[in-house]
This record gives C-alpha cells, sequence and structure tokens, in this order.
C-alpha cells in the first residue's frame, strides 16, 4: 500500500503513515462488519455485573466462543475494578 499524501510505502497493519501521519484508508477492512466484535454490551455488562457477564460467557462459549471471550474479558476487568475498589476502601 501506498500514502496517498507522501507517497510513502506503507505497511498492511498500518493505521497512519509513519512519514507524514496521514491516516491509510483501508478500503476492504472497513467495509467488513467484525460481528464478534466488542460492544457496549459487553463493556457494560462486563464491568458493573460480573456475575452476569461470567454467566453469559458460560452460555456462549460453546456457540459463539468469541463473544463469549468479550464477556469474560470485561469480567474480569469489572472483577479487578471491584477488588481495586475494595482495598482501596479498607486503606
Ligand atoms: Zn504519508
Amino acid at each position: 500500500m501506498i500514502c496517498e499524501k507522501c507517497k510513502t510505502e506503507v505497511l498492511e497493519n498500518d493505521v497512519f503513515c509513519r512519514k507524514c501521519g496521514t491516516p491509510i484508508k483501508k478500503e476492504k477492512s472497513q467495509k467488513i462488519k467484525k460481528p464478534n466484535a466488542i460492544t457496549a454490551k459487553h463493556v457494560l455488562i462486563g464491568i458493573f455485573f460480573p456475575p452476569l457477564g461470567f454467566a453469559l460467557w458460560g452460555l456462549y462459549v460453546q456457540e459463539n466462543p468469541i463473544q463469549a471471550k468479550n464477556y469474560l474479558l470485561f469480567s474480569g476487568i469489572g472483577v479487578l475494578f471491584y477488588i481495586i475498589g475494595f482495598i482501596a476502601a479498607n486503606i
């Protein structure tokens, strides 16, 4: 791929041109919508209701492992926040 502005060769995974900083347009990847991408739903349930997030992980782990992983990831972050909050409250 080549930068539109300065015509420098850029790598496939580059988001910005390394030379001039122009955002690289990716025609192919922008059109493909990832069905299993992280959404606000994963973040909110995981962080505010970790037990529900773990339950949903168990529910989706067979049919949609990537979806399930998102719930697990944010539930883990949610639990971490609670632990930090618990420690901070007891100092
Ligand atoms: Zn450039």
